[in-house]
């Protein structure tokens, strides 16, 4: 049967499918910590993450990078440079077959010089802003969903945003775990030696039976033909 206009205009009764995130802090968890990043030759994947990426969208969950860039407050690179790591980040990753599904950051910073970003905001860690910014664009079910990171801002972004938290022992993770041992008891965080542990700690304490894999297809979360 040809379809009308009307058609089109159908609302699909199948309410749309949320997929859990692994919402990962972008240095000292995923890069090498080089301390305000300022040069693509500066990027070093830390080893065996393209295949926990890998292993963890074999699960079904998405992948997210949620990063504080307050260098472009700060004056020390662009937003254009923190877009163009990201795009490298992502070509190597994709080269070992795995990717990032989303990559956001916060460019602010409350004693910033460039007046654009130069601001208090809702997106830098420890506010939940970036988590709740990739939860609306890629259909996330943020209470499934993990936040790993080096620094109590993660672990604060995460819980904040309703996400059960790792604290990873790379970058500033060591001094973290001394300094807020306390907080990190009281909120359930795990911490591991590094990213791969991080990860293997999700797949142990996620479904293994397949209800997490979802298609691309399935989970959009808009309703199409509107
Ligand atoms: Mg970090
Ligand atoms: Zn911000």
């Amino acid at each position: 049967m040809e379809r009308t206009a009307l058609d089109n205009r159908h609302i699909p009764e199948k309410p749309s499918i949320r997929r859990p995130a692994v919402f990962f802090d972008r240095d000292g968890t995923l890069v090498d910590e080089v301390e305000y990043l300022s040069a693509l030759d500066q990027i070093i994947i830390k080893p065996g993450v393209a295949r926990a990426l890998a292993a963890l969208r074999n699960r079904g969950f998405l992948a997210v990078v949620v990063t504080n860039q307050s260098g472009v407050a700060r004056g020390l690179f662009t937003a254009e440079f923190v877009n163009n790591c990201h795009d490298l980040i992502q070509q190597r990753l994709r080269r070992q077959g795995a990717q990032i599904d989303g990559f956001y950051f916060c460019p602010h910073h409350p004693e910033g010089v460039v007046p654009t970003f130069a601001r208090s905001c809702q997106c830098r860690k420890p506010g939940p802003g970036l988590l709740i910014k990739a939860s609306q664009d890629l259909c996330i079910d943020i209470a499934e969903s993990w936040m790993v990171g080096d620094k109590i801002a993660d672990i604060q972004a995460g819980l904040g945003a309703g996400c059960r938290t790792i604290l990873v022992r790379t970058g500033y993770g060591r001094e973290t775990e001394v300094n807020s041992s306390e907080d990190l008891r009281i909120s359930g965080t795990a911490v591991v030696d590094d990213v791969v542990a991080g990860v293997k700690h999700i797949l142990e304490h996620s479904p293994s039976d397949g209800t997490l894999k979802h298609t691309r297809e399935e989970s959009s979360c808009r309703f199409e033909g509107v």
